[in-house]
């Protein structure tokens, strides 16, 4: 359809638009900024002002003062749609960076081609960036590899070109500070009510352009409870493998996202029912499918994740990723072990290190957390011995903590032993002499009874 006649879009369905901005993906760039917004005024949405931070409000009247335009744009306004409370703002704006920073004492130009502005109030960052324009296939300074991916996406536009670069539909939204309209190009208003996570643009081009998309809707729909619309779910069918394309450091921020948000249980069942799960931690799938005690253990940590998140607990990815990478570890462990004389919790570092860095390949986690995760684990044999010194000094050790709960969460799912659980937790209540006891220690020292002292016979020899 040519752009004359998209110009007269009143009159075109979102479907057609979708249609239109699919067609014009594959040949040239969309729009040419021919498609108008539909405008929400303030008076038909729930947006209000209330659900924005100070610090982001700043931004943009003083960026509309200087004669800009600027909205916010994503998840801040559709969590503000739904009442959410966003924490974290997106400014998209006509400035160029060097114009957002002239006006900002506070700002910080980041990126070396694609450049951003950061203005910081404490410790808040919001972030400014300029309008881009669409991924088109032909356009210079796009590029994306053989199976369609970008790599890079480095030119400036407007508004409506902007939009069309953007992931679903319910991330499209701008909000004018001029007014405090919602401008929505793609229909995202109205299938934020529906519930429907719907892909702009043409599922299969999109999903091949950048795989983590496939994750992001997945994420989404756990978090807000919406469904995946039948054209994004056969497309993520067709594209799971492409995540293996993605470079892993980038899949260890999602992996956050994914399982530190509170939502970590729905999250795991979404991406296990699309087949992604898969994808990202093959070896945790493959032992997963083919034994339930381990899927029991599995959902309990996410359980216990989402708990701790709910009641603003700090959670750590270390204990996530032991559990995902436990049973792989835990076997190959056992076949290091049968090849060379070890002790277990040797066997288990070592088939950690081994497991770890195979993971690594799909998702990059950094040193910070694989080191104490291996530490942990290798503790796991020592719960077993419960007499001595050496059994007792494990109370002291760093990760005994993190150890204890993957322990207990291990006999809680009927994987590790009962007894064992209720020991180490009882001794951790205990005096010094009730431990002394349970650790068969013999009478603690200091507590001895002092045994009066024989005076020595003088040798009778040395005397003569
Ligand atoms: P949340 O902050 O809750 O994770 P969000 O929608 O704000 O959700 P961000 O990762 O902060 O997600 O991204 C901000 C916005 O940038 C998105 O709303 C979307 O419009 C756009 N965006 C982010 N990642 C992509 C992507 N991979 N492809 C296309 N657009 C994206
Ligand atoms: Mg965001």
């Amino acid at each position: 359809m040519p752009d004359s006649v998209a110009r007269g879009c009143g009159l075109l369905s979102y479907g057609a638009i979708h249609k239109l901005q699919t067609d014009s993906l594959l040949k040239k760039n969309p729009h040419n900024g021919s498609i108008e917004p539909h405008i929400i005024p303030r008076a038909a949405h729930n947006v209000t002002r209330a659900e924005f931070s100070k610090s982001a409000l700043k931004v943009l009247y003083r960026l509309n003062t200087a004669g800009y335009q600027a909205f916010l744009v994503g998840g801040c306004v559709r969590d503000a749609m739904l009442e959410l409370h966003p924490k974290d703002f997106d400014v998209a704006t006509d400035a160029t960076p060097e114009e957002v920073k002239a006006l900002f004492g506070n700002c910080r130009l980041i990126g070396r081609r694609f450049r951003l502005a950061h203005v910081r109030f404490g410790r808040e960052i919001i972030e400014v960036a300029t309008f881009r324009a669409a991924a088109t296939l032909d356009h210079e300074d796009h590029h994306s590899d053989d199976e369609g991916r970008i790599l890079r996406d480095n030119v400036y536009g407007s508004i409506d070109e902007d939009v069309w670069r953007r992931d679903f539909t319910c991330n499209a939204l701008y909000y004018n500070i001029a007014d405090f309209s919602i401008w929505d190009y793609t229909g995202g208003f109205e299938h934020i009510k529906e519930k429907r996570i719907v892909l702009i643009g043409d599922p299969e081009t999109r999903m091949r352009e950048d795989p983590v998309r496939m994750l992001r809707a997945v994420r989404f729909a756990a978090k807000l409870g919406f469904d995946i619309d039948e054209p994004v779910v056969r497309s993520i069918d067709h594209h799971s493998h492409l995540l293996t394309n993605v470079p892993a450091a980038r899949l260890f921020d999602e992996f956050l996202k994914l399982f530190q948000a509170g939502n970590a249980e729905r999250t795991f069942d979404l991406l296990w029912d699309h087949g992604l799960f898969r994808e990202i931690f093959p070896a945790t799938a493959k032992e997963l499918e083919a034994d339930a005690g381990f899927m029991r253990f599995t959902r309990a940590a996410l359980q216990n994740t989402d708990r701790r998140v709910q009641e603003g607990k700090s959670v750590t990815p270390m204990f996530l990723l032991a559990v995902f990478l436990w049973l792989p570890i835990k076997k190959l462990a056992e076949i290091r072990r049968s090849e060379e004389k070890m002790s277990e919790s040797q066997s288990l570092a070592l088939a950690a290190y081994e497991v770890v860095a195979q993971q690594q390949r799909r998702i990059s986690i950094p040193k910070r957390f694989t080191v104490p995760m291996r530490e942990m684990l290798s503790l796991q044999p020592r719960f077993e011995s419960k007499r001595g010194k050496r059994a007792m000094k494990l109370l002291e050790h760093r990760r005994f903590r993190a150890a204890y709960d993957f322990m207990l969460l291990l006999s809680e799912t009927g994987i590790g032993s009962e007894d064992t659980a209720r020991f180490w937790t009882d001794v951790q209540t205990q005096s010094a002499q009730e431990r002394a006891i349970s650790f068969q220690l013999g009478e603690p020292k200091g507590q001895k009874k002092r045994r009066p002292r024989r005076r020595r016979r003088k040798n009778p020899a040395q005397n003569s």
